[in-house]
């Protein structure tokens, strides 16, 4: 049995994760840089250890500190959130070496879908659908034949990726060169590795996710799809669950797709699978091997504590659920609130000078913010996350718009004010749209 969890990350998901050690009767010990000393999540943790000067890789990146920090307090497990080293292979070896328990999967699982190109073979021997694309990497001599194979538009990845960096679309053959030579610099300079792949690109599709726990003994379950469409430059601003364009049918049948294929992995601890969906088909993308920004729509509609199983198979205890047992109960909104400008996005660091987070029925918001609370610069700009949660998706969009009028941070700028005009936006009241209609609506595009 685990006793005392080392939270190895800072901001609302170490609040959040410390909000289920608590209710599980488990000790606490949060990390911090000198810039977090005075965080909410160094506050409410039991103990806490200062690992280092603000910069994330002398600090939350330095695993030296982490594993230091175990051993001076005792703790027996780390739970890595999400970002920094929570799908770092080599750091849940060293943690296991140590033995110290990883919340989270094998690092062999982390390895096989940490890279692109194995990922995607991976998924289509586990019977998961793909996107149509090259058979690995792409040589740039190599490139216009694989374009033509697959056909134009196509996009080029980085096998390293992450954050939608290293991503180039050609939609002809004129523009190919240029786009295999920027995708590798980029990836390059992100990643250190200029690897890259091919894809067709889909001109207008959704990003569907499904949500899959397993216990790494050969049980696994979903939990449903989140869709996550409303994305600027590849970055997720607003999730939901269900999505607009699934039908109960088709979210179980992708959704059995998916745990059965960890089913068969062995997979263990919490993931999502990636898809975009076009024309009633799922493409998948990328999995991650960890917790997701966005988990909390899915416990809202499905009244799982995603941390609460993430130590229950990480110390041995199985699911606590099956999957006849999962029911999906209404709807539910997350609106990602950063400390960012909302119209142009520059960050907004600072001190906020009031801060009042919205309550009622139906709402969640997790967040580290206070008043007087001085934001450092050194991390995500992300200071908090408002969920909604309504019998119906009308339901949910009514009580989402009174709640960002209650919601006030003063002393810096923040995205609320877009989700205000989202909210009272057709398109978005009537499920309408896709990967690109954020951008085109934020460039003031007549079409959306
Ligand atoms: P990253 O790991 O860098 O975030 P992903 O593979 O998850 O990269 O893709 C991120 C986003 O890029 C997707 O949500 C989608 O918006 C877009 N994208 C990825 N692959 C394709 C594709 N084949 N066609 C069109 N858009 C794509």
């Amino acid at each position: 049995m685990i006793s005392k969890i080392l939270i190895a990350n800072r901001g609302e998901i170490a609040l959040r994760v410390l909000r289920a050690c608590k209710e599980l009767g488990i000790a606490t010990v949060a990390v911090h840089s000198t810039a977090d000393a005075d965080a909410m999540h160094v506050r409410l943790a039991d103990e806490s250890v200062c690992i280092g000067p603000p910069p994330s890789r002398e600090s939350y990146l330095n695993i030296h500190q982490i594993v230091a920090a175990c051993e001076i307090t005792g703790a027996d497990a780390v739970h890595p959130g999400y970002g920094f080293l929570s799908e770092n292979a080599k750091f849940a070896e060293i943690l296991e070496a140590h033995g110290i328990t990883f919340i989270g999967p094998t690092a062999e699982h982390i390895r096989l879908m940490g890279d692109k190109i194995t990922a995607k073979q991976t998924a289509m021997e586990l019977g998961i659908p793909v996107v149509p694309g090259s058979d690995g990497e792409v040589k740039p001599e190599d490139a216009l034949e694989t374009a033509r194979l697959i056909g134009f538009p196509v996009l080029i990845k980085a096998t390293a990726g992450g954050g939608g960096r290293g991503m180039k679309v050609a939609k002809t053959e004129d523009d190919l060169d240029e786009a295999v030579s920027t995708a590798r610099s980029e990836a390059a300079a992100a990643f250190g590795n200029p690897a890259v792949y091919m894809e067709k690109y889909l001109e207008k599709p959704r990003h569907i996710e499904i949500q899959v726990v397993g216990d790494g003994e050969g049980n696994a379950i979903h939990l449903g799809e989140r869709d996550c469409s409303l994305q600027r430059r590849h970055q997720k601003v607003w999730e939901e669950a269900t999505s607009p364009a699934l039908n109960v049918e088709q979210r179980m049948k992708i959704g059995q797709t998916c745990a059965d294929a960890m089913k068969k992995l062995k997979y263990r601890g919490a993931g999502t699978i990636e898809f975009l969906y076009e024309n009633g088909e799922f493409y998948f993308i990328e999995m991650n091997t960890r917790l997701q920004v966005e988990h909390p729509v899915t416990e809202a509609i499905t009244g799982i504590d995603l941390v609460h199983e993430q130590i229950r198979v990480a110390s041995g205890g199985g699911l606590s659920v099956k999957q006849e047992d999962v029911t999906f109960q209404g709807h539910a909104i997350e609106c990602r609130i950063n400390a960012e400008d909302p119209r142009t996005f520059v960050p907004s660091p600072g001190t906020i000078t009031l801060f009042h987070a919205p309550g009622g029925l139906g709402v969640r918001v997790d967040s580290g913010a206070y008043a007087g609370y001085r934001i450092p610069p050194y991390y995500d700009s992300l200071i908090g996350k408002l969920i909604v949660h309504g019998r119906t998706r009308v339901e949910c969009m009514m009580r989402l718009r009174r709640v960002l009028d209650e919601f006030v941070v003063d002393g810096i700028k923040t995205t609320l004010p877009l989700f205000q005009d989202l909210v009272s936006n057709p398109d978005i009241a009537n499920g309408d749209y896709d990967i690109h209609w954020l951008e085109h609506y934020l460039a003031g595009d007549p079409t959306h």
